[in-house]
């Protein structure tokens, strides 16, 4: 009963974060889905995550992730 009561929790925070990803990533000018670009700097622990257009090249945002 707990257990499924906690996989309950579980499913909604992830729907609920992927609509929130679904939504940041439309592109601002055209409204197309953006594509999500991830590079890693092996040499300094860092992730960067750039989301661009496909159709306008719009690179709407770069994060930086230290994984170390
Ligand atoms: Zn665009």
């Amino acid at each position: 009963m707990e257990k499924d009561k906690t996989d309950q929790i579980n499913k909604n925070t992830t729907l609920t974060q992927r609509l929130f990803i679904e939504r940041e990533n439309l592109c601002p000018l055209c409204s197309e889905q953006l594509s999500i670009r991830i590079k890693s700097y092996e040499e300094n622990f860092t992730i960067a995550e750039e989301a661009y257009c496909e159709s306008c090249e719009l690179v709407t945002r770069t994060k930086d992730h230290k994984f170390n």
